[in-house]
């Protein structure tokens, strides 16, 4: 259907003519769909819904209110506590995923509104460092938090991360105890905090902000979890069940709250700040 719709559009009848880069094959359904119905429907395949990666850009733009966000302590950028070197020296490696996204780092915060409601909103992006948390992330989401209680707002954090950044070393698994100390004073002002859970949010993140919500929505067939299938079960020697770190699993077993569509996020999270947000005395 869809290679007809661009057939009559290009006049062309051999889509393999067609020039690189206007399509894109859905790794769950396995069609090669057309990659500008793909954006139009935020990331996600026409036929079967299936979520692709989200730059923290678009995400951004397609939940807060037109006109409504601005960034916040954007120029925050790693230093190399440890002197690090794997494969190659960490600031190098910063400097190669700032120069392949844009990006200072795996997070983006600021403040908008959604359905008018004012937002401390921050958004992670798998792109830089596959959305590893390390001091930049932890510093600009526990300052999201802060300014956010300051300036009365709910909080909303999408995540998205393979975990801590190892290359920081215990720098970046402070984050965890930092991030969580700042939403329990967030908890005691009485104001709420939304965590969006997207494809994979696993480890550091999952172990803390990530799995802190009064509210905890997760994308479809998201992965969720701590540690990869294979260490634990190594470690606890026993099989696993099938499918146990998707977010449907997480929701049959109560550490999510609701699945819901990328398409419908932007309405949900309106719909659950009405309800959550504290309104002005
Ligand atoms: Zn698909």
């Amino acid at each position: 259907m869809v290679l007809d719709r661009l057939r009559s559009a290009t006049g062309r009848k051999d889509p393999k003519k067609i020039p690189d880069g206007l399509w894109v094959k859905c790794p769950a359904c396995s069609k090669t769909v057309f990659k500008r119905l793909v954006e139009e429907r935020l990331e996600s395949c026409p036929e079967c819904g299936h979520h692709f990666p989200m730059a923290s850009d678009k995400r951004v733009a397609s939940l807060a209110d037109p006109g409504s966000w601005e960034e916040w302590n954007a120029k925050l950028t790693s230093s190399d506590p440890l002197g690090f070197i794997d494969s190659k020296p960490y600031p190098k490696r910063i400097a190669e995923n700032t120069h392949k996204t844009g990006l200072k780092d795996a997070v983006i915060t600021g403040g908008c509104r959604i359905n008018d409601i004012p937002v401390a909103l921050g958004v992670m992006d798998f792109r830089f460092n596959g959305g590893s948390m390390g001091s930049v992330v932890g510093e600009k989401l526990t300052r999201l938090i802060e300014r956010g209680m300051a300036e009365r707002r709910s909080v909303i954090i999408v995540s998205t991360s393979g975990g801590a950044r190892m290359q920081e070393g215990a720098v970046s698994l402070m984050q965890m105890a930092k991030t969580s100390a700042a939403l329990a004073k967030l908890a005691e002002a009485g104001l709420p905090y939304i965590s969006v859970l997207t494809n994979p949010t696993m480890a550091g993140v999952m172990a803390s902000y990530a799995s802190l919500g009064d509210v905890i929505i997760a994308e479809p067939k998201a992965l969720i979890g701590f540690t990869g299938a294979r260490v634990i079960r190594e470690t606890i020697k026993q099989e696993l069940p099938e499918g146990f770190q998707t977010s449907e699993f997480c929701m049959q077993h109560g550490q999510v709250d609701l699945i819901v569509q990328r398409q419908d996020l932007r309405d949900e999270l309106g719909r659950i700040l009405s309800y959550l947000h504290p309104r002005a005395a």
